[in-house]
């Protein structure tokens, strides 16, 4: 018998679980169900990922140079600002690492993205959830929620699961009211599906307590690359360079995400099919009765009237090979998260749930009692 116990706050941690790939017995699965970009990445970047493999022996470079001068480029920005990690969440990790500790406070929204609850507590911090107003992140709310021991406030912007966002006033807003120990971090995951958004970029470089993440896992289509990005000031950058792996990238990684970024006619294409497909299935939907909030990003957050139609929806889905996200988890459980997915697989959505819809109407098991 040993006593090997990890630190009280990873007990608390239940593993991050990702969108389901599979359904047993159906075999041509559609997965909708961790946003990602159907039309996968620029064929420049597949073709940079296949050239990249040359001398394996070696390791990569660390200062990730390159890549990072491609990021100021393109977005016009310090390159100084620029961290890059292993994911978006390499970067959420670091921040929690090197600001966090025991007893330290990290607020998150009621419907946050559940990786900084997982790595505040990785880092012995404590996570406080803050309601939020109709599904949208409430600024006053996390205000009251700030003590003396917060130290950092993550909002994502677009936020996931909502798919809603506030505008820059508010987040300028929150910026200002942080209690100074504060750090607020931007998680701009979604933040290329807008036209001409900075993601908070330009908060980054007017206040010194503001971090916007960044990832090339979603518009960019590469999750399976595992490339994001932080922009941050330059104490913020020192502070994490001391504690980011060396070499946490690889070669591949570093040279497809480079391309990647340099076609930006394949960016634009995605993000405008991804608007116009958005707004075809949230229509399609309202005409069946299954409501959503106005979304921002590549996804929308279907309503249902109860926790019991939305888990019978999903299974008439799942069904018919489509896999899409059961939010209970992020205190949603009367919604499905719908990844917009290529054309033919947002009719076959439409076509499903409104089948359902018009069957539940006349099922007594399935009652739509609540509006949310
Ligand atoms: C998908 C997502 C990320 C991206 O994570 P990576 O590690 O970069 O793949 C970060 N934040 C939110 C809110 C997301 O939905």
């Amino acid at each position: 018998m040993t006593n090997i116990r990890p630190k009280s706050s990873i007990r608390a941690i239940s593993p991050y679980k990702g969108g389901e790939a599979k359904v047993a017995g159906v075999r041509d699965v559609i997965k909708l169900s961790s946003n990602e970009n159907p039309f996968g990445p620029s064929e420049k970047a597949e073709e940079a990922w296949r050239k990249s493999g040359h001398e394996l022996h070696r390791y990569p470079p660390s200062d990730h140079k390159s890549l990072i001068k491609a990021l100021a480029g393109q977005f016009d920005l310090e390159e100084e600002g620029i961290i890059c990690g292993n994911g978006s969440d390499e970067v959420i990790s670091l921040l929690c690492q090197a600001y966090v500790g025991e007893g330290d406070e990290v607020i998150h929204t009621e419907h946050g993205f559940s990786m900084y609850r997982i790595s505040t507590l990785a880092a012995g911090g404590t996570p406080v959830e803050v309601k939020e107003r109709g599904r949208l992140t409430d600024v006053d709310a996390i205000l009251e929620a700030c003590t003396e021991r917060t130290k950092l406030v993550f909002i994502a912007n677009p936020n996931n699961p909502t798919g809603t966002m506030i505008g820059g006033n508010e987040v300028g807003r929150l910026a200002a009211g942080l209690p100074p120990q504060c750090l607020l971090v931007l998680d701009g995951a979604y933040a290329d599906y807008i036209e001409n958004f900075d993601g908070g970029a330009g908060l980054v470089e007017s206040r010194d307590n503001v971090v916007m993440t960044r990832t090339f896992s979603k518009l960019y289509g590469l999750g399976g690359l595992r490339v994001g990005w932080g922009y941050a000031p330059k104490q913020v950058v020192d502070v994490l360079m001391k504690i980011r792996p060396p070499f946490n990238l690889s070669r591949p990684q570093l040279e497809t995400a480079e391309a990647a970024l340099k076609d930006q006619d394949h960016i634009t294409k995605c993000r405008n099919e991804n608007a116009r497909l958005r707004a075809w299935l949230a229509e399609a939907l309202a005409e069946h009765g299954v409501m959503s909030d106005t979304s921002c990003a590549n996804f929308i957050l279907a309503r249902f009237g109860s926790e019991a139609e939305a888990n019978a929806c999903d299974l008439e889905l799942r069904k018919e090979g489509l896999i899409v996200r059961k939010v209970a988890s992020y205190n949603l459980p009367n919604c499905l998260r719908i990844t917009i997915g290529d054309e033919p697989s947002c009719r076959r959505v439409a076509h499903v749930i409104g089948r359902f819809k018009e069957g539940s109407a006349e099922d007594p098991t399935v009652k739509a009692d609540v509006t949310p």
